[in-house]
């Protein structure tokens, strides 16, 4: 079994329980499994491979927890530039109901690009449409070639507008051929295994987009074969409004009454949330994928983190679709989940009363420990034996640090977002020097906006 020894970085971060950082530290690993921890010193001498991190600052990898990764084909679209939510959507999916198969390889390997070149280990993502033959599938090959663990969400769509939702009919699809579908994915891509690299995740779209009965079907279905649950809750005020006006409920007790609480869901941005809610979610043990970007991007309000996190709710970090952020970017959003907080500390001082402000490690400890937990993978998310060899590396000598290094791990969440240098998954390398292993971008780039391209005009 390959053997890695890590040697020699500045720093090393474990995100352990004790939230060791090692001066000098290192890590030996078998076979893609951390097996020690600590300074070189410490650490065997031989190894299959050595991988010399002097002049770095080294982190366990990020854990994206919601994702639209055929988004990166629709950023920046005029029409959906100055829009909230509602708005934006209402532009988009016109332009999404045109995807092919092939767009969706491309904006897989691209979006997971972007956020393995950010310190991404382990992303997950949500697709919600299959227009014109597309699968999930296709996204789930174009992400081995990335190499970075993903869990897949099979997301769907069933309450067109002709029925008192939001989407065009044109872009639903029957609650039965989803439920199939679901079941197909499961049974052909699913490994519940520790370490694994590929998961499959039930993931009905919104409450103004899908069924109640689909909900619960969803549900049922997750729950037999034992993978997670996911959706977007809580996201905005007309969402609540909605909720309110077709369920009779606000979104959190709506999801509530379908069976959509506990250790195995997480909704993304679950915003507009009040204190008995946040008891709630802690109560049932369902997480929160937290989107800064997004939420300033469409206008959709703060979340209130620090109560959730005070409350001990898992709550991971997520980009968001690529429409909505516009990048993919771990680095650049664990640093906005701190800018993000501490504004919403000021301007609504009822969410985060205690009045103190989230640190730069508390920000990393949400993009590791705390996407882990939401991904429900006790084998992510720290530096530590019988973890997954997952880490990444910043070179320290680079221009957004200098002046900063009083404070090496505070430098990576305060200066400007950097590129990492280095990205191992399970003890394999998917950066390298700053540049993606096995994948070659400018043609994939160029591919990517003749696709973008295509999908905005209508051809
Ligand atoms: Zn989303």
């Amino acid at each position: 079994m390959p053997t890695l020894l890590v040697r020699h970085a500045d720093l090393l971060v474990t995100m352990d329980g004790a939230r060791r950082e090692i001066a000098g530290g290192g890590l030996f690993a078998r076979d893609g499994w951390v097996e020690q921890v600590g300074p070189s010193s410490t650490l065997p001498d031989r190894a299959d491979e050595i991988l010399d991190l002097s002049g770095h600052l080294a982190l366990p990898g990020l854990v994206n927890t919601h994702h639209h990764l055929y988004q990166t084909l629709t950023r920046s679209v005029p029409a959906a530039q100055d829009a909230d939510l509602f708005h934006w959507l209402r532009a988009l999916y016109p332009i999404w109901a045109r995807l092919k198969p092939d767009d969706i390889r491309l904006s897989t390997q691209i979006g997971l690009a972007e956020l393995a070149l950010s310190g991404c280990t382990t992303a997950s993502d949500h697709l919600y449409l299959y227009p014109n033959g597309c699968r999930l599938d296709d996204e789930i090959a174009a992400a081995a070639q990335v190499g970075i663990r993903l869990h897949a969400a099979r997301g769907s769509m069933s309450l067109g507008e002709s029925q008192g939702g939001l989407p065009p009919d044109s872009v639903v699809e029957k609650a039965e051929a989803i439920l199939d579908d679901c079941q197909r994915v499961i049974e052909a891509h699913h490994d519940p295994k520790p370490g694994a690299m590929l998961r499959i995740v039930v993931a009905p779209c919104s409450p103004f987009s899908v069924t109640a009965d689909l909900m619960r079907e969803s549900a049922a279905l997750a729950r037999a074969y034992g993978v997670s649950l996911h959706t977007h809750l809580a996201e905005t005020l007309d969402e609540e409004r909605f909720c309110l006006e077709t369920f009779g409920h606000r979104p959190l007790a709506y999801a509530e009454t379908l069976d959509w609480s506990g250790a195995d869901v997480w909704f993304a941005h679950a915003v507009h949330m009040n204190p008995g809610e946040v008891s709630r979610m802690a109560a049932s043990g369902s997480g929160v994928a937290h989107c800064p970007s997004s939420n300033m991007r469409l206008a959709s309000g703060i979340a209130p983190l620090r109560r959730y996190r005070r409350a001990g709710v898992r709550v991971g970090l997520g980009v968001d679709g690529s429409a909505s952020n516009d990048s993919s970017h771990m680095l650049a959003e664990v640093r906005q989940a701190l800018l993000l907080s501490r504004l919403g500390a000021a301007a609504r001082p009822e969410i985060d009363e205690d009045g103190e402000l989230l640190t730069a490690r508390q920000a990393l400890e949400l993009a590791t420990r705390g996407g882990a937990a939401v991904l429900g993978r006790d084998d992510l998310g720290s530096l530590e034996p019988g973890k997954c060899a997952d880490f990444i590396a910043v070179r320290l000598d680079r221009l957004e640090y200098a002046g900063g290094l009083h404070d090496p791990i505070a430098a990576a969440v305060f200066c400007a977002p950097a590129s990492v240098d280095v990205a191992v998954v399970h003890g394999r390398k998917v950066v390298d020097q700053g540049r993606l292993v096995g994948i070659d971008l400018p043609p994939l780039i160029e591919q990517h906006n003749r696709a973008a391209a295509r999908l905005v005009r209508g051809d």
